[in-house]
């Protein structure tokens, strides 16, 4: 079956076609740059432009793609989690195509479309992977037994997002929004050992109950205690230092319990997605601990790491292959929609 699939949780209107687990064509809008001067995104700023841009982007993913309207078979869209009313958007635009050409209508879940994306790259899941999704606004855990049926959420981050804290971090330098992108490239001419930051949740006593969650917020601001203590003692902040040694706290936290995760849980292939699957450190010492770990490691490239239509489309094609029932059309959008709800 070909599935059209609508992202529209946060500032980017993705569309894409899938058939399958080959991708037809993927076509993205994004109002990052409108967000810019903000220094954060503006939910009504981003319903806007995925206003303006929705039947644009859908034109657009058809005529490269070469189909027409009538040959799709069904619609898939993020229902959440993300900013009610940039999903309102793209659900509105779903339910007017299911209802116009008459097709099913699947809302799907936008963390799971991270890790399942993949499948698009690599193929096929085998029978049980984990999956790190790491983004702005996500730093999960889950491990998917069926990415179409069967996710476990096995922890989330407390706190801020991999990419958050990154921002933060790069604001508290003075680096332009995002700060992350920047962040990663000043780190990777620092000394990642200058200074040790904390690890957080790696105590003994978080041993148990939080060996699957994340927390980023104490390191952050740790940072900011650090960079506040120089300012004070009137010394020169060694930017690269202190990128490089923030940068591998946190690679050195996301690699070990995802890891430690797949010991537990007896499962040998990894898939990590989002847009901080970009970051340098992480990619790196992901690498190097699955290979030692005997993990097979997947990573999709980096356009089908920060938010798509293909990997909605992608988890829309898993769902239909699976025969779960479609979504009702009144498809209520969750800004917090569960990780372990894959459809609705
Ligand atoms: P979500 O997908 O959870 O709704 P989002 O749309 O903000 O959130 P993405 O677009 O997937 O997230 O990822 C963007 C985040 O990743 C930003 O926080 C950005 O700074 C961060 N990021 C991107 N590239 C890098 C990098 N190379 N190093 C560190 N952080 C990065
Ligand atoms: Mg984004
Ligand atoms: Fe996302």
């Amino acid at each position: 079956p070909l599935v059209l699939g609508i992202e529209s949780s946060c500032d980017e209107t993705g569309v894409a076609l899938v058939r399958g687990n080959d991708l037809l064509f993927d076509a993205v809008a994004s109002s990052m740059e409108e967000h810019a001067r903000f220094g954060g995104i503006i939910p009504e700023v981003a319903s806007r432009a995925h206003l303006e841009a929705m039947i644009p982007t859908i034109e657009r993913a058809l005529g490269e793609a070469d189909v027409d309207l009538t040959e799709v078979d069904a619609i898939a869209v993020t229902a959440g989690p993300g900013l009610v009313g940039p999903l309102t958007i793209g659900a509105s635009a779903a339910k007017a195509l299911s209802i116009g050409l008459n097709k099913p209508l699947y809302g799907v879940n936008h963390v799971i479309g991270h890790a399942c994306v993949d499948q698009l790259v690599d193929g096929e899941f085998p029978d049980r992977v984990m999956a790190l999704v790491v983004s702005g606004g996500h730093s999960s855990l889950l491990l998917v037994d069926d990415v179409a049926t069967d996710v476990t959420e096995l922890g989330s981050t407390l706190d801020d997002a991999a990419g958050e804290a990154f921002d933060k971090v790069g604001r508290l330098l003075g680096l332009p929004y995002p700060g992350g992108p920047h962040v990663d490239r000043l780190a990777r001419e620092g000394d990642p050992t200058a200074i040790r930051f904390p690890r957080g949740l790696t105590a003994p006593k978080d041993q148990e109950r939080h060996a699957h969650n994340f927390s980023f917020s104490g390191l952050k601001t740790a940072v900011a205690r650090w960079i506040e203590a120089r300012t004070d003692a009137g010394q020169a902040i060694p930017v690269e230092d202190v990128c490089a040694s923030f940068a591998e706290s946190v690679a050195d936290v996301l690699t070990a319990k995802t890891i430690a995760a797949c010991r537990r849980h007896d499962v040998d292939t990894l898939v990590i997605g989002g847009g901080f699957s970009a970051n340098s450190q992480l990619r790196e010492m992901a690498a190097k601990r699955c290979a030692e770990a005997g993990i097979e490691l997947r990573i999709p490239p980096i356009r089908y790491c920060t938010d798509n239509g293909a990997m909605i489309a992608a988890l829309g094609s898993a769902v239909v292959r699976a025969g779960v029932a479609p979504s009702t059309l009144d498809i209520p959008v969750d800004s917090s929609m569960p990780l372990e709800t894959i459809t609705v």
